[in-house]
């Protein structure tokens, strides 16, 4: 997106793409909506895609390819082992991180189990920035223990600082105090913080981790998923950066990482993973995983027209008009609702728009996922979908109590290049009639519990007849409109 201010109205964020391809939306009316929120379980993971308008569920595996990266996959060349695809990925990582070997796997989780399979044995800490629900999952599954050392900053939903995703420096040294560093398999630093919102963590952050790891010889691994936005922010936020070019600050951070791995299901708007190192000595003992799990070297579970695409996408992810697109958007999102008064996580991130549902819907307690309620609500007064992202998103404790999210969100991702700033403004439109009658919405609870993983496939029922109240209230308000 380019800087461009302008003379008659509002500046706002200008796209530096055209769409070519474009899909069908439907908008049902409200009543339909309703009826699809309640046959889901007033769960919007078990929505029909054909139900939404706007899905703002994930950024994951959902971004807008370029004709470029349409235009490679024509050329993929398949074959089992040593094919000219693997070669031109390889080649492409060895080019942007200065890395010389690439281990293809399927996705972001698959790279985390098979770091956590060769690092992690019971008893060990992985200290990091902030967790992510797979990587936690895969290091806890080993009997690791993962250690969050993130800002008390960071987790203040409004704020200024520009690099909520930091790691805080004295409690990494504590940590390190209180474990040993023999206990530490390795420190990991997550770029977009994903769960606090899309947080970046600073350059200048990253080497500080740096320092501390080589004084005590720790090995430092980069979660670069969410690298492209992390990337905008520094140059965007950081002083002495902003004459740096993404590729100059790529590379300054892959020069500070033992290990980089990636989803490529966010960084290079495609769909994959891997992981790659110049440590030859690491690179051979997380070699032998990658047949045994994910496929063989050159592949790794991923179609050769996959990799085909991620190759171009880590090029366009270079282009600083690339991305910003996401942020700028979001940016967008997050000022005009706090404009009209809706709470939500500040400084806007990457990755999506943060509605805070402990605030919007104070009036729901905890144990009735206000989250939840407030993804739900929204669906049904406009087919946007989101994502809940608290209690109901937690797990219950031994004894089958609630553990209370320290914080209450929907996350409204805005996939890179999918929509339009006048669908944005439609959402914007929509979150604020909600929050102006936010009374109406009331709690859900479960009909149906699943014992882990509930958020994905769990159902529930609402604790009143609130939704037929909200419902009215739209008609009343928007007449026949959809
Ligand atoms: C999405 C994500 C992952 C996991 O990647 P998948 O491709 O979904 O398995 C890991 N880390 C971060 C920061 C992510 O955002």
């Amino acid at each position: 997106m380019a800087h461009v201010k302008f003379y008659y109205g509002d500046s706002v964020p200008l796209e530096m793409h055209k769409a070519r391809i474009v899909q069908k939306l439907k908008l049902l009316p409200i009543e339909q909506r309703w009826e699809a929120m309640t046959r889901a379980g007033n769960n919007t993971f078990l929505l029909k895609n054909r139900d939404v308008f706007l899905d703002m569920l994930t950024d994951s595996g959902v971004n807008a390819m370029s004709d470029k990266q349409q235009a490679a996959m024509m050329e993929a060349d398949d074959s089992y082992a040593g094919s000219e695809t693997f070669s031109k990925l390889e080649n492409k990582i060895r080019e942007i991180f200065g890395k010389e070997y690439f281990l293809p796997a399927h996705q972001g989780r698959a790279c985390e189990h098979i770091l956590s399979k060769a690092f992690v044995e019971p008893g060990s800490v992985v200290p990091m920035n902030y967790h992510f629900t797979t990587t936690k999952a895969h290091i806890v599954l080993n009997g690791g223990i993962v250690e969050e050392l993130y800002l008390d900053e960071g987790v203040k939903v409004q704020s200024s600082h520009p690099f909520k995703g930091n790691m805080d420096i004295d409690k990494f040294q504590a940590a390190i105090e209180k474990y040993g560093a023999a206990k530490i398999a390795f420190v990991r630093m997550e770029a977009g913080a994903n769960l606090i919102g899309g947080q970046p963590f600073s350059l200048e952050n990253m080497q500080e981790v740096r320092r501390i790891c080589e004084k005590y010889g720790l090995l430092l691994v980069l979660d670069a998923s969410l690298l492209a936005d992390n990337l905008y922010f520094i140059k965007k936020r950081e002083e002495k950066c902003k004459k740096m070019s993404v590729r100059e600050i790529t590379r300054a951070l892959a020069d500070l990482s033992d290990i980089i791995y990636f989803s490529a299901r966010k960084l290079g708007c495609a769909r994959g993973g891997g992981i790659c190192t110049n440590n030859k000595e690491i690179y051979q003992k997380i070699r032998e995983l990658v047949p045994l799990y994910e496929g063989f070297l050159t592949y790794g579970g991923m179609s050769v027209r996959e990799m085909e695409a991620i190759a171009v996408g880590l090029e366009e992810t270079m282009d600083e008009d690339m991305i910003n697109q996401g942020p700028q958007f979001i940016a967008y999102m997050t000022t005009e609702l706090q404009k009209a008064g809706v709470p939500v996580v500040t400084p806007p991130g990457g990755l999506g728009c943060h509605l805070d549902a402990m605030e919007f819907l104070a009036h729901v307690p905890q144990v009735q996922y206000p989250s939840g309620a407030l993804a739900a609500a929204l669906y049904i007064v406009s087919g946007v979908r989101g994502m809940e992202r608290g209690t109901l998103s937690e797990q219950r404790d031994a004894e089958g109590r609630e553990t209370l999210s320290n914080m209450e969100l929907l996350r409204l991702a805005v996939p890179r290049r999918v929509f339009t700033l006048s669908q944005i403004k439609y959402a914007i439109d929509r979150i604020v009639w909600l929050y102006e009658n936010r009374h109406l919405i009331g709690g859900l609870t479960f009909v149906e519990e699943p014992r882990v993983l509930r958020f994905f496939f769990g159902r529930l029922t609402t604790v009143s007849d609130w939704q037929a109240k909200l419902v009215a209230r739209f008609r009343e308000c928007f007449g026949d409109s959809l």
